[in-house]
């Protein structure tokens, strides 16, 4: 290991260091290609796995596979190619999903460079993997779909969805982490399907409705999440629960264990920047109907004001009781 310092800093908010980590990379992931300078990070990338810069060697392939998307993206095929093939190298005789990713992204780039048969030829033995990673669903198609190969998706797809339902034993799925990977094969079949203009079919009745179950149950748990950190002031808190008595089961039974719930909340969440949204019932009555938990989290999450927590331990408590901290809610989050 080198000890060499890289200043560099590529304006995607990751400073690549002497030593990447696995963490690292996946910042890099979700940064890179808003990059200011996208292909300078590819490039830095591929030299850190050259001068033996991972914190972790196995994570040539990834760094390398990283590389190759952003350069993909920059549509330098000539360089992404390199940079995929190197990562299958560097995957070696590993035979796992990350290795078959690597593949349909080999294949992706090359439909993009016009070698249509060298990217159905790396495509087709990727067929069984449909129906073992729960993710191949989504990177085959992907790849096939940038080859104008949608009707050979379908195909594959609808293959893979038949034979897991012939393997599956007792009724249709009824929720998506029940159908397992069933549910990713139904859903890119059901999305490719739309893209051909197909009407729907039995396949696509259970996807639509897997679909939608999933949907209501996240918007749930984020008005759930958004929720949990609205503060109601003691006059709104008494004025609310005086009206929607049945808010007491999300808010609390009265305001010093509103005061408490969230407390022990931000304290359970302990990251920085943690604000509290302050409800008025005027401004949630605006918003449509109190009742529903998707009007509270579109209010919370609409409002503009917010209290910074946690204050210093002296300084006046949050809940606008005019205690210090130390002596007011800080100690409910122990109670
Ligand atoms: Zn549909
Ligand atoms: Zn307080």
């Amino acid at each position: 290991m080198n000890g060499k310092s890289i200043p560099a800093e590529y304006g995607c908010g990751v400073a690549l260091k002497a030593d990447l980590t696995s963490t690292d990379l996946a910042e890099i992931r979700q940064s890179a290609l808003g990059a200011a300078d996208p292909l300078g990070v590819a490039a830095e990338l591929v030299s850190a796995v050259d001068a033996g810069r991972l914190s972790d060697p196995d994570d040539a392939g990834l760094a390398l596979v990283l590389a190759a998307e952003i350069a993909e993206s920059r549509s330098k095929l000539d360089a992404a190619l390199r940079y995929v093939e190197r990562a299958l190298d560097a995957y070696d005789k590993r035979d796992d999903s990350p290795v078959a990713a690597a593949r349909a992204l080999r294949a992706r780039i090359l439909f993009r460079a016009g070698r249509e048969d060298e990217a159905v030829a790396e495509l087709e033995p990727l067929r069984p993997v449909l129906t073992q990673y729960p993710d191949a669903p989504a990177y085959v198609t992907v790849a096939l779909a940038v080859g104008g190969r949608a009707r050979l998706a379908e195909e594959w797809l609808t293959g893979a969805v038949e034979e897991v339902l012939a393997e599956r034993e007792g009724p249709a799925p009824t929720s998506a982490e029940d159908a397992g990977l069933l549910f990713f094969l139904l859903q890119q079949r059901h999305r490719i399907r739309h893209t051909l203009g197909r009407s729907h079919d039995a396949h696509d009745v259970l996807a639509e409705r897997l679909e939608t179950k999933l949907a209501n149950a996240n918007a749930r748990t984020a008005a759930e999440a958004t929720d949990d950190l609205v503060f109601w002031p003691k006059a709104e808190f008494d004025q609310l629960v005086e009206r929607w008595p049945a808010l007491t089961e999300t808010y609390g039974a009265d305001w010093d264990e509103h005061r408490a719930r969230l407390e022990r909340e931000l304290v359970r969440r302990s990251g920085p920047d943690l604000v509290l949204v302050p409800g008025t019932v005027a401004g949630l009555e605006a918003a449509g109907d109190p009742a529903d938990p998707q009007t509270r989290a579109s209010y919370v999450s609409n409002s503009t004001e917010h209290i910074n927590w946690p204050p210093e331990r002296n300084a006046p408590c949050w809940c606008g009781s005019g205690i210090k901290y130390k002596k007011c809610c800080l100690p409910r989050s122990r109670g």
